[in-house]
């Protein structure tokens, strides 16, 4: 399943007038790969994450999420769509203090609706998998006070890929890691991408990262353009 955003302009209200984050922008991204967008501060790469995640609905254009057009769709159908189809890795971690890895991971199903008690067995399972997908096989029953850095930012993204999402948003995932840990943390979405078949977003400021993206993407006072790819 794919995320295809087309002809997307946000505006927000500037005083008197309106500020343009995202002027007519179009991207598609196919399950299974990622598309990195880099751009400087402000110039709208937050905005589309926020777009892409429903979280804001943009004034023109069409968001298509799996095949739905989330145009159509009323606030309990869109919160329903965000836990099931739509993760979301944001710069930090974000996590519970009072929950182990596994219990991150598992409220995310829960809120998902999956609650029944063979399916909370399911739901243990899968949490297992995934924190050992992220290597974090032997840290499951820490709290984020017990982990460092880089493994809290492995638990959020594992914690996104709890629903099996189809599409994956990830905003500078890395900003708060030293270099080797943010490179480690780039190949994993990489892989995750691929092995789960999401259609990934990352939003980066640091063009040393955008050797594990398929589509490069540059966002410039709102609009988007291609860039091509610089492989060694
Ligand atoms: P980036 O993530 O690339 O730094 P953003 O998407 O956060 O950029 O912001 C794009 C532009 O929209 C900036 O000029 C920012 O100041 C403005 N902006 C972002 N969020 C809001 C908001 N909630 N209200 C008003 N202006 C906003
Ligand atoms: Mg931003």
């Amino acid at each position: 399943m794919s995320l295809e955003l087309t002809d997307v302009t946000l505006t927000y209200p500037d005083g008197d007038a309106r500020l343009t984050a995202l002027d007519e922008v179009s991207l598609t991204v196919p399950a299974g790969r990622l598309t990195a967008v880099i751009g400087p501060s402000g110039s709208g790469k937050s905005s589309l994450l926020a777009v892409a995640a429903t979280l804001i609905r943009p004034d023109r254009g069409r968001v298509v999420i799996g095949g739905t057009d989330t145009a159509g769709l009323g606030r309990a159908a869109l919160t329903t769509l965000r836990r099931t189809a739509i993760g979301t890795v944001f710069q930090q971690p974000n996590l519970l203090p009072s929950l182990t890895a596994a219990e991150q991971l598992q409220v995310t199903a829960h809120l998902a609706g999956r609650t029944s008690r063979a399916t909370r067995a399911r739901t243990r399972e899968r949490a297992r998998e995934l924190l050992s997908a992220v290597g974090l096989e032997g840290q499951a029953h820490r709290r984020p006070h017990q982990l460092s850095g880089g493994q809290r930012q492995r638990v959020n993204i594992a914690r996104a890929l709890m629903n099996e999402p189809a599409v994956l948003l990830v905003d500078e995932p890395t900003s708060a890691l030293d270099h080797e840990r943010g490179a480690a943390v780039l190949a994993l979405l990489r892989t995750l991408t691929r092995q789960r078949a999401t259609a990934t977003v990352l939003v980066t400021h640091d063009p040393a990262h955008l050797d594990v993206a398929d589509t490069v993407a540059e966002v410039r006072d709102g609009r988007l353009r291609p860039r091509s790819v610089a492989r060694p």
